[in-house]
């Protein structure tokens, strides 16, 4: 399939939102990442969307929508909870996993009678979604397993011939995904970190926050017993990992072509440890990368993170070696969240 570049011309918005109206699938930016859309009410166009990336049908999509009214199309009754998130958040990086109207395709939601939906707060894909007059099902536009498209260069090395169309416009304001809230049953549980941390909605709710338990897994399914925030990556205390409530959350995940190591400690001994592993690599002739973010620069990591793992892979790197943020800190959290997946859990401590 020859798949057509798009720009953010009016007209070109209009070619993209036609594309979705008859089925097709379109790439186009949000504020997080970018997109793969197709109308989430299309059982079929959802399909697609599936193939193309290569995402096994049991991982739900994110239905995105243009007016905050209109998830009145996808769920059955609102909450005041859900009311003060969507005053407090959108539009913005914040998904709601909320109860599914039988009108949403089970496709859509792989098969759960919940339905996430999010209102981004990107001018490009706002116009986009109103033009296509309906919602549009979109995960991130990368083949899965990649890391996170944040430049339309990245769709484009992905999706190219796979998809109608890709609007190719500015890079990502945030540079990692929504925060992942389930709101669907009584207490608000964080499936996916994101910018908006917990004590944003907190603060905003007046209620307490939990995190789903698989956050705190290390890959092995065992959690550490420092469910605090701390990122059980010690192995003592192991218990039994719960099934995730959100399924994307159990597949490889971001991870570059290179083997990937974090490594965590005191900032000091973490730059020397990273110095170290590099020289002893490249003498053995490996070609070796490294990621080492400033130490309180939380949103600069984010924004970064997923494109310095493709420019790494450009680079050929064999090993990228990457200095773990804090997770102390709400979006030093989520960053860390991808940063574990990307390495496949590797960590050492230093
Ligand atoms: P992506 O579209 O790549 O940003 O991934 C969307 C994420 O939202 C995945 O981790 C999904 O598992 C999660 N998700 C989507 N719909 C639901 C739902 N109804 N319940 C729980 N998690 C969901
Ligand atoms: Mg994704």
């Amino acid at each position: 399939m020859k798949t057509q570049q798009l720009n953010t011309s009016d007209t070109d918005l209009q070619a993209a939102a036609c594309i979705l109206k008859n089925g097709g699938l379109v790439a186009f930016p949000t504020e997080t990442v970018y997109g793969l859309g197709a109308n989430a009410l299309d059982p079929e166009a959802v399909a697609k969307v599936y193939e193309a990336k290569g995402r096994p049908s049991d991982n739900p999509m994110i239905v995105h929508i243009s007016r905050a009214s209109d998830i009145g199309q996808l769920t059955p009754a609102l909450s005041q909870r859900i009311i003060k998130l969507i005053e407090n958040f959108w539009p913005g990086p914040l998904t709601l996993v909320v109860p599914k109207k039988a009108e949403v395709p089970d496709i859509t939601t792989g098969g759960l009678d919940t339905v996430a939906v999010r209102m981004p707060d990107d001018k490009v894909a706002l116009k986009i979604i109103t033009l296509a007059g309906c919602p549009i099902a979109a995960p991130s536009a990368n083949l899965s397993g990649k890391p996170s498209p944040t430049k339309a260069s990245h769709v484009i090395d992905d999706l190219d011939g796979k998809i109608d169309a890709i609007v190719c416009g500015a890079d990502c304001r945030v540079g990692i995904e929504s925060t992942v809230l389930d709101v669907s049953s009584e207490v608000a549980t964080i499936l996916r970190p994101g910018i908006i941390t917990a004590e944003n909605i907190e603060a905003a709710i007046g209620e307490t926050v939990e995190f789903d338990p698989t956050l705190f897994a290390d890959g092995q399914g065992t959690l550490g017993l420092n469910g605090q925030g701390g990122l059980g990556l010690n192995g003592q205390g192991e218990m039994n990992s719960p099934a995730p409530k959100s399924p994307g959350m159990k597949y490889k995940h971001y991870a570059p072509n290179a083997q990937m190591t974090i490594i965590e400690g005191q900032r000091d001994r973490v730059k020397s440890e990273i110095e170290r592993l590099k020289v002893l690599n490249e003498r053995i002739g490996l070609k070796v990368g490294v990621i080492l973010f400033e130490e309180q620069a939380f949103i600069e990591a984010a924004h970064d993170f997923f494109s310095n793992l493709r420019e790494l892979d450009e680079q050929n790197v064999d090993l990228i070696l990457a200095g773990a943020l804090s997770d102390k800190d709400g979006v030093g959290f989520a960053v860390m969240n991808r940063m574990l997946k990307s390495s496949g859990y590797n960590i050492a401590k230093v």
